[in-house]
């Protein structure tokens, strides 16, 4: 069976696939069809045929230009490429010529000569066509492609406008929602800290241990929610390029040392190292201290979600003449190659976020994928970089992950037009 020879009938009417193949299969040959033109393409390169039967219109690339395409590849230089069409007209025949086809038939197919047909383009026959036919029609034909291309330009720009428009929809939309969100919860917030602080609660917290666990996880969560709303309210100003920054002169150990306080109890409950030597950070250069410090706090947080009890945390900076490039580097599972650059996308996670909190290994915790989305859009405004290296992802050896911030140490003032992926 492997021995019969192969051909690729590319072509969307089923009736007329049905009856090709079945008439060539009957004369011995292995038929296979595609439907589309790149679809068709793909099939070629894949299978590498014998011969290919070509319709002219398809729905997405034309037969000619399919031809075309598939003679620029050296494997398809001499292959015949048959030409099976209901376009009779001289013109659509020399066009084809023009696009590199060996021969035309007309439809419908003539089910008695069909098996003749193609065993004589298959031994070497050839269609001729006059000379200064040809040159005129290959004239039209590149015509016809750079027209055709044009259109299709145009309409990819237009639909590129219409998702532009709806993209900018939704971004308005949430972030409208995450702000009339904002403003009853930071309501109930301070409603929810007033009352954990209350003497009347912290009696009954002492009475029952109930009590206490319903205040204080009451006050976790509306916390949490107010997190989630900013991330989502930072990360759509970003999107939007929208975020003004604030500059000051920022001493970047002194905000390091207090993101390193805010996590200290988490690190020492976990057994986590968090290696950090003020003395040997000398920077202080122009930047919003309140979001740098944001970034690190995010970039922090991944260090100590994914790396295990017991894990080291190294946290250093390195100056040049312009800028300065703080390093986060962790003991941790380690990031694959493929998700380096996607995981700074807006909602991307790379780990199973079923395996979160409830796991043996609950060193993780879940988020919502916008922490890196936002330090990148943050960096990028001061002019900087974020990026990540890692050997890969592995939860036995632990190959760990360093993140990488570079700032430059001047002023960075305009306000940034970038926008997001
Ligand atoms: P999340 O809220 O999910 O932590 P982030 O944008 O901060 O969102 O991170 C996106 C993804 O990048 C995470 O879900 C995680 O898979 C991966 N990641 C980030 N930091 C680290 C790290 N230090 N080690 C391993 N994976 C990480």
């Amino acid at each position: 069976m492997a021995d019969k020879t192969t051909i690729l009938y590319i072509e969307d009417d089923l009736g007329s696939q049905m009856l090709v193949q079945r008439m060539l299969s009957f004369a011995g040959y292995r038929v296979i069809v595609a439907s589309r033109g790149i679809e068709g393409i793909d099939m070629a390169q894949r299978e590498l045929p014998s011969l290919i039967l070509m319709d002219i219109n398809l729905p997405d690339l034309s037969g000619r230009e399919v031809t075309t395409r598939l003679r620029s590849d050296e494997r398809f230089k001499t292959i015949p490429i048959v030409a099976l069409t209901s376009q009779s007209q001289t013109s659509e025949r020399d066009l084809a010529m023009a696009a590199g086809v060996t021969g035309y038939l007309n439809k419908p197919v003539d089910v008695d000569r069909l098996p003749a047909q193609v065993a004589h383009y298959l031994q070497g026959g050839k269609d001729t066509i006059d000379e200064v036919v040809l040159r005129k029609a290959q004239v039209a034909y590149s015509q016809e492609v750079v027209t055709r291309l044009e259109a299709k330009i145009r309409e990819l720009e237009r639909s590129n406008a219409e998702l532009r428009r709806l993209d900018k929809i939704k971004d308005d939309f949430i972030q409208l929602t995450a702000h009339e969100l904002r403003t009853p919860l930071t309501l109930i917030y301070g409603y929810s800290r007033l009352l954990q602080d209350s003497p009347i609660v912290k009696k009954l917290k002492a009475e029952a241990s109930d009590v206490s666990m319903f205040v204080d996880g009451l006050v976790e969560s509306i916390e949490r929610m107010v997190k989630v709303i900013n991330e989502i309210l930072t990360i759509s100003r970003i999107a939007s390029g929208r975020v003004d920054l604030n500059i000051t002169p920022t001493n970047l150990a002194t905000i390091t040392a207090a993101v390193i306080k805010n996590y200290q109890e988490a690190a020492q409950k976990r057994n986590l190292l968090i290696n950090f030597t003020p003395s040997q950070w000398p920077v202080t250069l122009h930047g919003d201290s309140e979001l740098l410090e944001l970034c690190l706090h995010n970039l922090l947080g991944n260090a100590i979600k994914y790396t295990p009890d017991g894990g080291l945390i190294t946290l250093s900076c390195r100056v040049g003449a312009n800028n300065a490039v703080i390093l986060i580097q962790d003991s941790g599972i380690g990031i694959n190659k493929d998700d380096q650059v996607r995981i700074f996308d807006r909602f991307y996670t790379a780990s199973d976020t079923q395996l979160h909190s409830t796991s043996k290994t609950a060193f993780r915790g879940g988020g919502l994928g916008l922490g890196l989305a936002i330090s990148q859009g943050v960096i990028e405004a001061h002019g900087g970089r974020l990026w990540v290296e890692s050997e890969g992802r592995d939860e036995e050896k632990l190959p760990g992950s360093t993140f990488y911030i570079e700032l430059p140490l001047q002023a960075h003032t305009s306000t940034p037009q970038h926008k997001l992926p």
